[in-house]
């Protein structure tokens, strides 16, 4: 059976190291190389459990030593970052030669160690002077993995030590159907621009900004004209103004539609029980009218997005709207 490949993309690159390490031909120092974001990382931590794995099907992710490796705990697995002493983001001298007193002990139970910095480029002059005897002829059984998404930085004398392995960015189809499964939008696949990581990293973003927006909104209806406004040209102007509006405009639907669920005797899809309460109130002026009158507006104001004209007027003339019709309907 073939070997579940870890990564989308980059599915030949994997496959060879997949068979060199099969054929017990790993090189000792291994430079992963290529944009941000495509998992290289990912590819030699799963490496590293596939080579060490007990289990006929590696890597299984439930034997002793996947487990630990999983966790993180495996003493013969060594990650090494960023020095958190530092003020500078640098792999110090002071951690390379840690790990030159580490490398010096035996092996614990694995049949291979490896030793992952990441980013490499963090290797200033003297950690790299540090390494540079053991990086070309390391301990046996021991095997450093050097990942950059800048190679031009590393000092050329790591570079000609290590056999260089490079990554590239996942192709447009792979993307597409690795972003469908995870409901990610043709927006953010766009922009992520072959970088999966890139692209978890933006959807989760624009959740958030999506959660903050959809508090602001909620708080700046049913608030007078002169701070509606205030809140309409802040948001109207971030980030360049249209987006951000149209997510805005997104973010109102949303809400419209949580009023409606309201009518309908479900539950709004938040869970701040204090913005259910005044959805619910929302919903008893709306329904079934103002709804309907809303759902157009929100209509409108996207073909005005559309066509270019100005986030703060779009938002504003929509947001208007909702006020009035929620007052229109208040008193009773
Ligand atoms: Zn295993």
């Amino acid at each position: 059976m073939a070997t579940a490949l870890p990564l989308v993309g980059n599915r030949d690159v994997q496959a060879r190291m997949v068979q060199v390490a099969d054929g017990g031909r790993l090189h000792h120092a291994c430079l992963f190389e290529g944009p941000e974001g495509v998992g290289k990382r990912t590819f030699a931590l799963w490496l590293a459990r596939y080579v060490n794995c007990e289990a006929a099907t590696r890597p299984c992710g439930s034997c002793r030593s996947c487990t630990l490796l999983l966790a993180g705990t495996h003493p013969d697995l060594i990650v090494i970052g960023p020095d958190p002493e530092r003020a500078t983001a640098v792999i110090s001298v002071q951690q390379a030669q840690e790990l030159l007193g580490t490398l010096k002990l035996q092996r614990h139970s694995a049949r291979h160690r490896f030793v992952i910095l990441d980013p490499a480029d963090l290797l200033n002059d003297e950690s790299a002077n540090t390494l540079l005897k053991t990086l070309e002829e390391p301990p046996a059984g021991t095997h450093f993995f050097l990942i950059t998404a800048r190679v031009a930085s590393l000092l050329p004398t790591i570079r000609s030590r290590t056999q260089r392995i490079r990554f590239g960015p996942v192709g447009r189809a792979a993307m597409a159907d690795w972003g469908q499964g995870r409901g990610l939008d043709a927006t953010i696949l766009a922009a992520a621009a072959g970088s999966p990581g890139l692209a978890l990293r933006l959807a989760a973003g624009e959740a958030e900004t999506r959660a903050t927006l959809r508090a602001a909104v909620l708080g700046a209806i049913g608030q007078p004209l002169g701070k509606l406004f205030a809140f309409t040209e802040a948001e109207g102007k971030r980030d360049g103004g249209v987006n951000h509006a149209a997510l805005a405009v997104d973010v109102v639907e949303e809400l419209l539609r949580d009023t409606v669920y309201a009518a309908n005797g479900k539950e709004p899809s938040g869970a701040d029980p204090d913005a259910n309460e005044q959805l619910r109130a929302w919903s008893a002026a709306l329904w079934p009218g103002g709804n309907a009158r809303m759902s157009q507006a929100v209509a409108v104001a996207r073909d005005r997005l559309h066509l270019n004209v100005n986030g703060r007027v779009v938002l504003e003339a929509l947001l208007a709207q909702l006020n009035l019709e929620l007052s229109a309907a208040t008193p009773r």
